[in-house]
């Protein structure tokens, strides 16, 4: 399947407009390249794959999910499970670090993020686009297992 990377529309091979055109000759043989497009705009298209998600068409050079269920994804529960992966470290008073356990202190700052809703979803949106290909493909690995 192929999708134009300007109007966005699916079609197949046989289906783009094709033409050949003149580029002269080479050792005194006319030489043709063949050339297609969209067969709806007339612009340039790319292979197109399946968002695991929603099964809707993307490029093939995308991240393999769409932008619409990416942003779906973007949720306290996944931003979560992908920090408790990737643990970070932060220097923070000895004294009140020898206070808590690492658990204690994650329980606390969960409480106090959920607290702030404005703060829940700003944090979100600024974790996930720190690397949004890391998420993205992240989140796509948590459907197919799901699956
Ligand atoms: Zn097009
Ligand atoms: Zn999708």
């Amino acid at each position: 399947m192929l999708i134009c990377t300007s109007c966005g529309k699916i079609f197949e091979q046989y289906s783009t407009k094709t033409w050949e055109e003149d580029r002269g000759e080479f050792w005194g043989e006319p030489c043709y390249e063949q050339m297609s497009v969209c067969p709806f705009c007339g612009d340039n298209y790319t292979n197109a794959k399946q968002c695991v998600i929603c099964g809707s068409w993307i490029k093939e050079e995308d991240w393999n999910i769409c932008e619409d269920c990416l942003n779906e994804e973007f949720t306290i529960d996944n931003c979560l499970e992908i920090g408790e992966e990737n643990p970070a470290e932060i220097e923070i008073n000895g004294f009140l670090a020898s206070c808590f356990t690492a658990e204690e202190i994650d329980k606390i700052l969960l409480e106090a993020l959920m607290n702030d809703p404005d703060r829940v979803k700003d944090a979100i949106e600024k974790y996930a686009a720190d690397d949004m290909l890391y998420f993205a493909e992240w989140v796509g690995e948590k459907w197919k297992k799901q699956r």
